[in-house]
């Protein structure tokens, strides 16, 4: 069997053509659509990720406001920066990024979030949304994935999903996304016995561990469709998934490759999630 790469770098550019075609028609109405990035500290990793959200803001007509603070900031003035952001009215969406320092409550800044601009969809009130199948904001990794889905021609209706890892930034949301869908969903997390029971029996894998060469080929069904979200860096700097890739060709009917799978579609749905924020944002001022 030829198993295809699922191309998210081509997927992100058609999706980004079309959200500056809706930045266009917002622009026409006198409003620019802006995402406030917060970083706290100076962590390397987060620094690229935040740099690449900023560029990609920039790139599709978004105003981006990127507000860096220490490490040593105290959780109340964080907390204080967040409600100054909600109050902004031309600042549609804020996303804090993650991990934050040890002394300030991650549940806490994310509820801060007015969850109308929380666009990385992490709120409660959003996670409820989505968990009651009314989403507001799908959580950015796992709304990509539905849509390299959809371009790959692969409807997960009635399909077994088996997703890697259950972390309320990926995994579960991705559960609650593919179930929607109309797949059945197993989801494993780092207590499961034995993941292949699982995979072995799965129409669609989704890897979200952080773990290299976790998923080899003779853990799959022949035909199985491969989503790799993992990110890890090797001993000599290369980036690559949780999937072993040269096991799985010829197995799986399609694989998504790391870099170019995934990443640059999570940073397209924050960007989707931004102007749909600043598209409501009109509708609510009528
Ligand atoms: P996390 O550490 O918060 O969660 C990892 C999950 O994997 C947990 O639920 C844990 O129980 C589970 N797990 C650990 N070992 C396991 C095992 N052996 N078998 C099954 N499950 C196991 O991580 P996260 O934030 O969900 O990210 C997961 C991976 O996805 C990381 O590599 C991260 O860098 C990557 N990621 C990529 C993108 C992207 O845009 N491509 C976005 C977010 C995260």
């Amino acid at each position: 069997m030829e198993t295809k790469l699922i191309d998210g770098s081509a997927l992100a550019a058609r999706t980004r053509a079309k959200l500056r075609e809706r930045v266009r028609g917002l622009l026409a109405r006198g409003c620019t659509p802006g995402l406030a990035v917060v970083i706290v500290g100076d962590d390397p990793a987060s620094k690229t990720y935040v740099r690449n959200k900023v560029r990609a803001c920039i790139e599709t007509g978004l105003r981006s406001e990127h507000i860096e603070l220490p490490a040593s900031i105290p959780e109340l003035e964080l907390l204080a920066r967040i409600a100054a952001l909600n109050a902004d009215p031309g600042v549609h969406g804020i996303l804090v990024q993650l991990p934050l320092p040890k002394h300030v409550s991650g549940a806490r800044v994310i509820q801060a979030i007015a969850p109308e601009k929380d666009v990385d969809g992490f709120h409660p009130a959003n996670v409820g949304l989505l968990a009651t199948g009314h989403p507001r904001f799908a959580p950015c990794t796992p709304a990509g994935v539905m849509l390299l889905l959809e371009d790959a021609g692969v409807n997960p209706w009635a399909k077994h999903a088996v997703i890697l890892g259950a972390s309320n930034i990926v995994g579960k949301p991705m559960a609650l996304l593919l179930l929607a869908q109309g797949a059945t969903v197993t989801l494993c997390n780092s207590k499961t016995p034995d993941l292949s029971l699982h995979t072995r029996m799965a129409d669609i894998v989704v890897a979200a561990v952080g773990r290299p060469g976790l998923v080899r080929g003779e853990m799959l069904k022949p035909g199985a469709v491969l989503i790799d979200v993992g990110i890890n860096r090797t001993a000599e700097g290369r980036l690559v998934g949780d999937v072993d890739t040269a096991s799985v060709m010829g197995i799986a009917s399609h694989v998504s490759p790391v870099p170019g799978g995934v990443g640059p579609m999570t940073v397209t749905m924050l960007l989707a999630n931004t102007v749909l924020a600043a598209e409501a944002s009109l509708g609510a001022r009528g």
